[in-house]
């Protein structure tokens, strides 16, 4: 016997092999097999339903002419008129009496086998669907069950013999075996082909998916796999495959766009910082305004530089999910508040005024939350010509459990065009008048790095503007409660 280790071993063989094997393959085996444990459990119960009917149905007959007998004894008949008579046993039913001293006195078939015969092919073990009352005897060509019934005729004990050949159609059992037998390796082979057919077809589109896959490069990302015309399992992992694919190409272009728009804003500071490092190099330390001009020149191109590098950072990390917001309860109106005040400090020759500023608790996180109200600050100056108005109020909506905060300036402008795209990443509506207004460069960032922050935090954001009257942000803020200003209102 194969010891345990061993047994392993030819398990974890198995188990390495069938890994390996094609799932067609496998389908194929499996089908076959299943097909094939079908047809000899079907093959069994027919072979051992046929027996069984055989064997009632030699039993039934012998207990009748039994009964029969029986009755005839009971109704006063003598046993030897009624062995005369005709018919006191079924067609095919032998019977043979014996006296007391085991003598065979009467015989209906002379041919049949004697009891000394039968007894002694006596079957130990006959099969569990024969009747225990009965004995059954397994002869060369036959079998046969034996009832015995002792009679009482005249003062004198007879016993009555009665035999019934079971199987006198071996020739058509053997026959039906061999047709079971053949029936069930044609269909086993079958079965075989037809799995090998049914999976090599089932199989197609995943054969597809893999050549369409193993084709797609960077630079094919266009292709797409066949979608079988029937809805299936496998149209729909071919439909999701290529919606895998839209988002990859998807994402893969906006990283490409990514990359040239970020390595273009940053070749004109790198370019104006290398033209300047030229005339100092040149004129710098003769001409002491040249020198003066081209250090603050440098130094504000590297500024710019670095918040450019600064914002491409913190959208990396975005896109990455590693941009960290610890988010804690606030009280809004002191944020709007702060916010605004230090703001104040650099609007220049703007008017920055804080109107309405309700109370509301909110759970976000402090510093992006002053990040995006600063971000619209900073573009409302931009945007916004010297002596112009930026007005901020903070307003709670009455039975709703948000904050209303508007950032409205009277600056350049938004083009209906532009107001769906400035949330785009680099996008910058007319870079040319941008730059007019404060002579101020934007990044294009902004608003990307404001639409996360708000993302982050369930925040809406409404935009209404029209060019050359001004622009509104509009910021729908979630309270974590009711503000209770508001409260009261609704209840005045
Ligand atoms: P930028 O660094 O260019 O300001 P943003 O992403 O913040 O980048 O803004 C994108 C574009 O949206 C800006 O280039 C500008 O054209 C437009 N914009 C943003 N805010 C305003 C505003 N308050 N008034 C007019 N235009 C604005």
């Amino acid at each position: 016997m194969p010891s345990r280790n061993e047994c392993q071993r030819q398990w974890t063989r198995l188990r390495h092999f069938l890994g390996q094997t094609k799932i067609s393959t496998k389908i194929t085996c499996l089908y076959a097999a299943i097909l094939f444990v079908i047809l000899i459990f079907t093959s069994i119960i027919m072979g051992i339903g046929v027996y069984a009917s055989f064997y009632h149905q030699s039993e039934t007959e012998i207990h009748i002419s039994m009964e029969h007998i029986r009755n005839r004894l009971s109704d006063g008949d003598h046993l030897g008129d009624i062995l005369n008579s005709e018919n006191f046993v079924l067609p095919g039913v032998i019977l043979s009496v014996t006296d007391i001293t085991g003598q065979v006195i009467y015989k209906n078939d002379m041919h049949y086998p004697s009891l000394a015969t039968i007894e002694a092919h006596r079957v130990k073990n006959p099969p569990f669907w024969a009747n225990r009352s009965m004995e059954v005897s397994k002869l060369d060509k036959f079998s046969l069950y034996h009832a015995t019934m002792n009679v009482m005729d005249e003062g004198q004990i007879y016993q009555l013999h009665f035999f019934r050949t079971i199987t006198a159609e071996q020739g058509f059992l053997a026959h039906l075996q061999r047709v079971l037998f053949l029936i069930t390796i044609i269909g086993f082979l079958i079965a075989l082909l037809a799995g090998y057919f049914l999976s090599s077809r089932i199989l197609k589109p995943i054969r597809d998916l893999t050549q369409t896959a193993r084709k797609i490069e960077v630079e094919r990302m266009d292709r797409r796999i066949e979608v079988p015309p029937v809805h299936d399992e496998l149209a729909e992992l071919a439909i999701t495959f290529n919606h895998m694919l839209d988002r990859l190409e998807a994402g893969f272009r906006q990283q490409q766009r990514f990359v040239s728009d970020a390595s273009h804003e940053l070749r004109t500071p790198v370019t104006v910082i290398l033209g300047y490092s030229d005339l100092l190099s040149r004129w710098g330390s003769s001409d002491k305004e040249v020198l003066e001009e081209g250090i603050s020149s440098i130094r504000t191109e590297a500024e710019d530089m670095q918040q450019l590098i600064e914002k491409l950072l913190f959208l990396a990390r975005a896109d990455q999910k590693r941009q960290v917001i610890h988010k804690e309860y606030l009280e809004l109106s002191e944020l709007v508040d702060a916010v605004v005040r230090k703001m104040k400090f650099a609007v220049g020759k703007h008017s920055l005024t804080l109107g309405e500023n309700d109370e509301g608790r909110i759970f976000a996180d402090p510093v992006s939350m002053r990040q995006m109200l600063r971000i619209f600050l900073e573009n409302a100056v931009k945007y916004t010509p010297d002596g112009g108005h930026i007005q901020v109020s903070s307003k709670c909506m009455p039975g709703e459990q948000i904050m209303q905060v508007e950032i409205a300036d009277d600056g350049i402008g938004i083009s209906s065009e532009d107001q769906g795209k400035i949330f785009d990443r680099f996008y910058r509506a007319d870079p040319s008048r941008t730059k007019a207004v404060g002579s101020v460069g934007g990044t294009g960032l902004g608003l990307s790095i404001a639409r996360w922050i708000a993302d982050q935090h369930g925040i809406q954001i409404n935009l209404v503007s029209e060019l050359g009257k001004g622009s509104t942000f509009l910021l729908k803020i979630p309270l974590v409660e009711e503000a209770e200003a508001c409260g009261e209102l609704e209840h005045e």
